[in-house]
């Protein structure tokens, strides 16, 4: 059998504990900071009939509120 003092099993429990904890905050802060908005292909509209601001492309001549689902074309 492994003897183990109680400082060393201590150590293991803490790292078996945290690591994994570390791990996922780490996964979630980097997986975070690729997510940026583009504004520079975005523009924001406000839909004509429900007012609800969105982010839609600017190649699009008529763009789709998210929320009402209705069509609405650039000023
Ligand atoms: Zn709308």
């Amino acid at each position: 059998m492994i003897e183990v003092s109680e400082t060393t099993a201590f150590m293991i429990y803490l790292c078996m504990t945290l690591g994994p904890l570390f791990g996922l905050w780490a996964f979630q802060h980097y997986s975070g900071r690729h997510k940026k908005v583009d504004m520079t292909s975005q523009q924001l509209f406000v839909c004509e009939y429900c007012h609800f601001c969105y982010l839609d492309h600017l190649s699009q001549p008529v763009t789709r509120c998210p929320q009402c689902q209705s069509y609405n074309s650039k000023k």
